[in-house]
């Protein structure tokens, strides 16, 4: 029920992922954005999801994703480059319950102007934390995709602290509710960054996405 990807393209997501990932920008508003040049594949998910973790084992590194957690740049989109292939943008959390509402304005407003203004956004990946499954917050930013026609993937994080049948169960449940949104992408992905369980098959749908370097 799990996305599976073929053995070549394991391989090329185990080769891009061996590239070296380096920082490009941060940015909190929009005039700022660094020039579409890659193709682009953004992260989001609620305030602790499981984020910056994942981004750090899909990387093998353990320090890319330490930026966005410097107080006062939580707001921020930061954005990524891996082997002029791939741009990455860590897109901040949301759904922390002690935003405000300007905060939360704020991150709307972030949200709307890069969904809708980013040609070279492929896919958002969606973390949801698998023993919380799809909340509130998430349904709306789901909602807020379907409507901007921003392609997205749901990826469930933190397995580990779940039994397989758990596992399975939240994955069906999390499918069903996918299959009900228009730009959701039907498959997947099951992810543990403490165990590493998810990441290749990660690594080999985001190098698909990627497709070939253009030379
Ligand atoms: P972010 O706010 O979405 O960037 O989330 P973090 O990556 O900072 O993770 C939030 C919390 O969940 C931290 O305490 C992590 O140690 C924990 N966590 C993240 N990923 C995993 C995982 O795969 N397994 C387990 N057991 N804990 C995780």
């Amino acid at each position: 029920m799990f996305a599976e990807p073929t053995a070549t393209e394991l391989e090329d997501g185990r080769l891009l992922f061996a590239k070296e990932c380096t920082f490009i920008a941060g940015v909190a508003s929009l005039d700022a954005l660094p020039p579409s040049g890659s193709i682009e594949v953004a992260f989001a998910g609620r305030s602790n999801a499981g984020k910056s973790s994942l981004l750090n084992a899909l990387t093998g590194r353990n320090r890319l994703a330490r930026v966005s957690q410097t107080p006062g740049r939580t707001r921020q989109i930061n954005f990524f480059d891996l082997d002029g292939r791939l741009t990455i943008a860590d897109l901040p959390g949301y759904g922390f319950a002690r935003a405000s509402k300007k905060e939360a304005a704020e991150w709307n407003a972030l949200m709307f102007d890069y969904l809708r203004g980013r040609p070279s956004l492929r896919r958002v990946m969606l973390l949801i934390d698998s023993r919380r499954g799809l909340m509130p917050a998430d349904l709306k930013l789901m909602a807020l995709m379907d409507e901007a026609a921003v392609s997205y993937q749901l990826v469930l994080t933190k397995t580990d602290k779940l039994s397989d049948e758990a596992v399975k169960a939240i994955g069906e449940k999390v499918r069903n509710e996918a299959a009900r949104h228009g730009a959701a992408h039907p498959e997947i992905l099951a992810t543990s960054s403490q165990t590493g369980r998810g990441i290749e098959e990660m690594r080999a749908v985001l190098a698909a996405l990627a497709g070939s370097k253009k030379s």
